[in-house]
């Protein structure tokens, strides 16, 4: 890994050469992976259409940079350890050798269901280690898999075939989360009769769920294995690939509005996850790595697959639950792998500290030396809580804030090499431009400013369109600043140029004419003991111009009415009397998407009391919060 930055001066020093002459910086990363012919140019560009190439001319195969050039030298290195939802069953160790073993065979199971170069895969897999393996056989032969989270509904999945006309879709009978049963293979009955593209189904055994298999349609992935050992010859070599070759498709989590088709393309994805998991996490050879996000988010894609892949590193992965059998169950994997480095989400922390500290306490966590986390802002006594006791105020944490369509972090600290101060995402790695742009179009110099976060410059992981609808990828990041992509986020910039994202734009609140990020009053009120959690969004105030209302998840045993008044007086202390909710609403709830982020713009309709217009929801974990949330409304109308 020899493009590992190793303390603050080398950051400082890599970050220049990056925006000096980007070219030279990128080609010089892009030296470190396996091209069957090398590009022509490091990088073509306009926001304008947008039209993004990088590496363009190259040709290569993902997989044999993630697969078979560590064969020789770390054949039996580990590649994915798989720790299975239950922890009596036994887990799951493939080496290098043996998972490229196993992408191989898949990926001629592929072939012999006539699955071309372009065409479109649909993955709804749990978590088990035959999700890496389709993911892998789809790059090997050239196919864009689209994989949908394994928890969505017959509807998100039926409309994420559609969009894309996938031409197979790979599931299991089921998949085990805590003590629940998710009926895979029939919820993908349920959404193909929505469906016209699709020619085959590969059925993986996993939970032996009775379900019905339809001739002609359906094919059990262990009998199309065994046709594949019977036809002799294993291997499959892979397919060459153009540098902006499709690699996969995969959509947003929705939490602003309907799901995008984030396109991410070969070689730019590659050398992007491949630069950002080895420097943000400082990942050293041998070590065990566990991030606990599903492979239907990108986090999965990036750093569960194909970024430590692409390393030679070990990725472990999970296929259940936080808090099954008990909310100590990732700590028991940190124990029992020696995990080094974990990578988690604000959500989940916040979930298992308010399960007290005797899950953790009793715990070997001696083996970790990094932590980080994705998804949303990380509130600061979550943060702490991280800190002192899983890292034991030894491990530095890497806040990464990036998005899908970034392909991989941009602003992030590098573990214990750059600062960090808690709530902050820090500093931009290098090759990453940041900016931050008033309402006029104006770029805000200085420190101590906030604004709408763009990024001025392309880096190689970003994305390249939205599936089918190039249009609406040209609407929704490059025309709201000409020139600039834009993030959707609102940012913060300290007097030491630190970059702390301050929420989504349009969650920033505008009242009395203060700008103030949601984010901000939600760790406010989180600071109070009883708080669970909260979120805070705008509705119309007669003098205000926009009020606050905040929804508030509390302890059981609080009194309400005092609680309220502690709560105006936390914020107050902490912000100022500017930021005092004008209304709390007690919950039990908050309605989140399938990767655990709250869904602000559905509160902000309850809020704005718009109850007809709530909008796409099939992405939430529970709808049925949303109605007791309603109901809850009703005392403040
Ligand atoms: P959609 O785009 O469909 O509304 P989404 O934005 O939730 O869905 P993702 O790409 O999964 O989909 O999430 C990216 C967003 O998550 C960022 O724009 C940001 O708001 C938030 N985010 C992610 N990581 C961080 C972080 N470390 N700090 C602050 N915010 C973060
Ligand atoms: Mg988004």
């Amino acid at each position: 890994m020899s493009f590992q930055i190793k303390n603050f001066e080398e950051y400082q020093d890599a970050y220049k050469r990056s925006v000096d002459n980007p070219e030279q910086f990128w080609g010089e990363i892009a030296d470190n992976f396996f091209w069957k012919r090398k590009w022509n140019n490091v990088l073509n560009w306009n926001f304008t259409e947008p039209n993004i190439k990088w590496f363009d001319g190259g040709k290569l195969n993902i997989t044999e940079n993630c697969l078979d050039r560590h064969i020789y030298k770390n054949g039996d290195t580990p590649a994915i350890i798989w720790e299975p939802n239950d922890p009596s069953e036994a887990h799951r160790i493939l080496t290098y050798k043996q998972l490229l073993a196993k992408v191989e065979q898949f990926a001629n199971v592929l072939k012999n269901n006539n699955v071309k170069k372009g065409d479109r895969v649909c993955i709804y897999l749990p978590m088990v280690p035959e999700l890496v393996i389709a993911v892998l056989a789809c790059a090997r032969i050239g196919a864009i898999h689209s994989v949908v989270f394994g928890g969505f509904s017959a509807q998100s999945i039926a409309d994420r075939i559609n969009d894309a006309e996938c031409k197979l879709v790979i599931t299991s009978d089921g998949g085990f989360r805590g003590t629940k049963v998710l009926e895979l293979k029939s919820i993908v009955d349920d959404a193909l009769m929505q469906c016209q593209s699709v020619e085959k189904v590969i059925v993986l055994t996993r939970t032996r769920t009775p379900i019905s298999m339809i001739k002609g349609r359906d094919v059990w992935w262990e009998d199309e294995i065994k046709k594949v050992e019977t036809q002799g010859n294993p291997a499959c070599p892979a397919e060459e690939m153009d540098s902006e070759d499709t690699l996969f498709i995969l959509y947003t989590s929705g939490s602003t509005g309907k799901p995008k088709g984030v396109v991410h393309t070969t070689a730019g994805y590659m050398v992007y996850t491949g630069y950002t998991f080895a420097n943000t996490f400082q990942y050293k050879p041998g070590e065990v790595y566990f991030c606990t996000a599903d492979i239907g988010w990108i986090t999965g894609h990036s750093y569960i697959v194909y970024g430590p892949l692409s390393q030679g590193a070990t990725s472990l992965m999970f296929e259940g639950i936080p808090t099954f059998p008990d909310a100590g169950r990732y700590w028991d994997i940190v124990d029992k792998y020696k995990v080094n480095i974990i990578y988690t989400a604000p959500t989940a922390i916040r979930s298992l500290m308010a399960f007290g500290d005797s899950y953790v306490d009793n715990k070997d966590l001696s083996s970790l030396r990094v932590l980080g986390s994705v998804g949303e802002p990380i509130n600061e006594e979550a943060w702490n809580w991280y800190n002192e006791k899983i890292g034991k105020g030894k491990c530095p944490i890497a806040d990464t804030w990036w998005q899908t369509e970034n392909g991989g972090h941009l602003i992030t600290p590098i573990a214990g090499v750059t600062p960090q101060v808690p709530g902050y995402a820090m500093l931009p790695l290098p090759g990453v431009q940041p900016c931050l742009m008033d309402e006029n179009g104006n770029e805000i110099e200085g420190n101590d400013v906030s604004g709408n976060l763009c990024i001025k410059f392309p880096w190689p992981g970003m994305l390249r369109t939205t599936w089918g609808d190039h249009e609406r990828c040209r609407q929704t990041y490059f025309a709201t600043y000409k020139d600039m992509y834009f993030t959707g986020d609102g940012c913060y910039r300290s007097p030491e140029g630190y970059y702390r994202i301050t929420g989504r734009v349009d969650d920033v609140l505008n009242v009395s004419g203060h700008r103030i990020g949601t984010a901000e009053v939600e760790n406010a009120i989180n600071m109070h003991a009883d708080v669970v959690e909260s979120a805070i969004v705008g509705y119309p105030h007669p003098v205000k111009g926009q009020g606050i209302y905040a929804y508030v998840i509390a302890n059981h045993h609080i009194d309400a009415e005092k609680t309220r008044q502690d709560i105006l007086q936390t914020v107050t202390r902490l912000i100022g009397a500017i930021a005092k909710p004008d209304i709390i609403q007690f919950v039990t709830d908050l309605p989140k998407t399938r990767s655990g982020k709250i869904m602000r713009r559905i509160l902000r309709k309850v809020a704005e009391g718009e109850l007809s217009s709530l909008g796409d929801t099939s992405t939430l974990q529970d709808p049925t919060v949303v109605e007791a949330i309603i109901e809850g409304s009703k005392e403040f109308k």
